[in-house]
């Protein structure tokens, strides 16, 4: 007996069918759950920053809005973004340790909440375009901390890396902070890692993060108007990862946060999140164009690979430990094989899963990729090969709505340029 998976009682077939494969649904539901529950167990002494970067689809940093998500950005399209989303420029902060002058220049005449700043030479330029501008500029310093925590897939602290400014660095630079005329420093950010599914280090990094919070008032001699203390919670991927309980974590948080913002009424709070917020919505689902087998393995390949989801392979260049991975055209039916998940590109380390336990998979199948919502096509090499973009699909309300066309080949073509080369400027 064959079931296929739905969403919102949408027959994903139906979904496939109108607007073609490969794409990524996304359930606006999930969505929503995954945000009320942390929103509702987390104190409201701290306010919840969206990382565009995760997945920076318009749609959906909208309805992280109407939730009541801030946004935190990271280049200008973002920024764009995040405003065009509807999100109020008091409401966004602007990270990264690359930011251009146009980039800088936008923020400030926009009047974002904060720009996060990453160096001293950053902090030069930042003085310098403000003071062009004629304005004051609210900047918090990206603090890398001389600590670091165990528990992260990716440590940030503690180790030298081109992101924020040194600890002991940002303590002994009263006098150079106080040079800028147009520059006011007033908030405190850290992160500290991604894809944390731990409590004990996220609470242990937080600890840290309010502690140091107090230092730089100290030495600095000013009051912070916010501390971020980063995120990076993260979302199980593979077998044997736990989901991390938000519970425990709260429970923890809380009191940390709660005694804090006691002792500094004027400081707001942030926790800046990408992936736990909209990595479970997502889900790549891609057509089985054939079944073959090679050398004793099954192999199906299916028209969505590396290329849409870049994600699955994780570090290195070929998958090491799969993500959930399921037939949706035969969901929940016993497995009868370990099937290679490939896709359509001409390089051996296309395989979005590996020896994937399936039930019996024929061509015109679809395969699904779960937790596949952040990080997906804008983290992939969707040029690769020119097949670009997959569409996207986000179902809201039992309605599936498309949120990003296909790329077509018109598209991909139409950035290039055709120069005409005289048989004579061609040497032989
Ligand atoms: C990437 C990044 C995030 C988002 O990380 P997630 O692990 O997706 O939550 C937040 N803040 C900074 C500074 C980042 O670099």
């Amino acid at each position: 007996m064959s079931t296929e998976y739905q969403i919102q009682q949408l027959r994903v077939s139906d979904i496939a069918e109108k607007f073609g494969t490969p794409l990524y649904i996304y359930d606006g539901d999930v969505l929503q759950q995954v945000y009320q529950e942390l929103r509702g167990l987390l104190t409201p002494q701290v306010e919840l920053f969206y990382s565009l970067k995760a997945n920076p689809n318009i749609s959906i940093v909208h309805m992280l809005q109407e939730m009541g998500a801030q946004a935190e950005v990271c280049s200008l399209a973002e920024l764009h973004t995040a405003v065009q989303a509807g999100v109020a420029p008091e409401s966004i902060i602007f990270l990264g340790p690359g930011k251009s002058d146009d980039e800088i220049t936008a923020c400030i005449r926009l009047g974002i909440y904060a720009i996060v700043c990453e160096s001293f030479q950053e902090l030069e330029r930042i003085e310098i375009i403000a003071a062009s501008e004629g304005r004051i500029v609210p900047v918090a310093l990206r603090v890398n901390p001389s600590f670091s925590v165990k528990g992260s897939r990716l440590t940030m602290g503690g180790k030298p890396r081109q992101f924020g400014m040194d600890e002991q660095s940002v303590l002994q630079g009263k006098e150079q902070f106080e040079s800028y005329s147009h520059v006011e420093i007033m908030g405190l950010h850290v992160y500290m890692g991604t894809r944390m599914l731990d409590v004990e280090p996220i609470v242990q990094n937080t600890r840290h993060i309010l502690e140091l919070a107090d230092r730089i008032e100290n030495e600095l001699d000013i009051t912070l108007r916010m501390v971020d203390v980063g995120g990076g919670l993260g979302v199980p991927y593979h077998e044997g990862e736990q989901s991390l309980s938000i519970a425990t974590l709260t429970e923890q948080l809380n009191p940390m946060f709660e005694s804090f913002r006691n002792s500094h009424a004027n400081t707001r709070l942030f926790m800046e999140l990408g992936r736990y917020l909209v990595g479970t919505c997502g889900m790549l689902v891609s057509r089985a164009l054939y079944v073959k087998q090679s050398y004793g393995e099954h192999f199906v390949v299916t028209d969505g690979g590396t290329n849409c989801h870049m994600a699955a392979v994780g570090t290195g260049s070929y998958v090491k430990r799969n993500f959930p991975i399921a037939s949706l055209t035969r969901y929940g039916e016993s497995p009868v094989a370990e099937y290679n998940i490939t896709g359509p590109l001409c390089t051996p380390n296309d395989v979005v899963g590996k020896r994937v336990l399936l039930p019996p998979v024929e061509r015109g199948d679809l395969i699904g990729v779960f937790h596949s919502g952040a990080y997906g096509p804008t983290a992939s090499p969707t040029h690769f090969l020119s097949h670009g973009s997959p569409a996207e699909v986000l179902i809201v309300a039992g309605e599936a709505h498309l949120i990003r066309e296909r790329d077509t080949p018109q598209d991909l073509l139409s950035k290039q340029r055709l120069i005409q080369v005289s048989d004579t400027a061609i040497t032989n």
